[in-house]
């Protein structure tokens, strides 16, 4: 999945503005495209836009043709939009968004050769319907994302990341997706080095100012157990609800800086 890039481990300033204003491009997307996610909407409606707003901008989807290794063939879309029991990288084809789905939207942007990536979860419908342990799933998701970013600091290390998510979990009292991980980005679509959702504190890589990561928790209401689908597409095995959010972040020596 990642290719040894570790003499680009640790990015110039020039390479982190430049991931920056990827970013920011991913960001106003992503923005544009959780507000278009309603009920009666195609997910196919939700990638053409997606092309639209990152090209209008100057920018390339970056999972488009993205071939990963093992994949048989290159990613057909510019987005991935994973409902309900899909975790990742489901194909935003012909299914049309209905109330009370929970959708995973996942982006990344290449600009002039930097690349950013990040994911939120949208609850369609009315908020004030939200069953409580969805509630509970995407709360407890988004803040796994938030106490991991708070610990990425000069000093820690890559366990001190994945032992923040994996704490958030228990928390919260959801499951991790096995398998499944963040990475080193920046100059690639995913570089060294994983960044798992679980982990002991004080161990792994250290972190060091210019490293850019992309953190992204990725938790399930039932069992962590994943399976792969013939589409590419990852979901739990026991068809339970999942969530995700994701932000590419650099180590920087006032703290972490949220580059998406
Ligand atoms: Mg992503
Ligand atoms: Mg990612």
């Amino acid at each position: 999945m990642s290719k040894n890039t570790n003499k680009n481990l640790i990015k110039t300033e020039e390479q982190i503005e430049g991931i920056a204003a990827s970013g920011a491009i991913l960001n106003r997307a992503l923005g544009r495209l959780q507000k278009a996610a309603k009920e009666g909407v195609k997910l196919s409606f939700l990638d053409k836009l997606a092309y639209d707003l990152i090209t209008d901008e100057g920018g390339v989807p970056s999972f488009l043709h993205y071939r990963p290794e093992g994949a048989s063939e290159p990613y057909p879309a510019s987005i991935c939009a994973s409902v309900n029991n899909i975790v990742v990288h489901g194909i935003p084809r012909d299914y049309v968004l209905r109330a009370h789905d929970v959708l995973k939207l996942d982006l990344g942007v290449n600009l002039d050769g930097y690349f950013s990536d990040s994911a939120t979860t949208v609850f369609v419908g009315d908020e004030k319907e939200m069953p409580k342990e969805i509630k509970r799933l995407i709360d407890g998701t988004k803040i796994a994302l938030e106490e991991a970013i708070k610990v990425s600091i000069i000093g820690n290390s890559l366990g001190d990341i994945g032992w923040a998510i994996e704490k958030t979990a228990n928390k919260f009292k959801l499951s991790i997706a096995e398998g499944l991980s963040g990475h080193g980005v920046g100059l690639a679509v995913h570089e060294d080095p994983f960044v798992w959702n679980f982990g002991n504190p004080k161990t792994g890589m250290k972190l060091r100012e210019g490293m850019v990561l992309a953190i992204e928790p990725m938790f399930a209401l039932g069992e962590g157990e994943i399976v792969s689908l013939s589409d590419g597409s990852y979901a739990t095995e026991d068809g339970s609800i999942a969530a995700h959010f994701e932000h590419t972040i650099s180590i920087s020596k006032s703290g972490p800086v949220i580059l998406t």
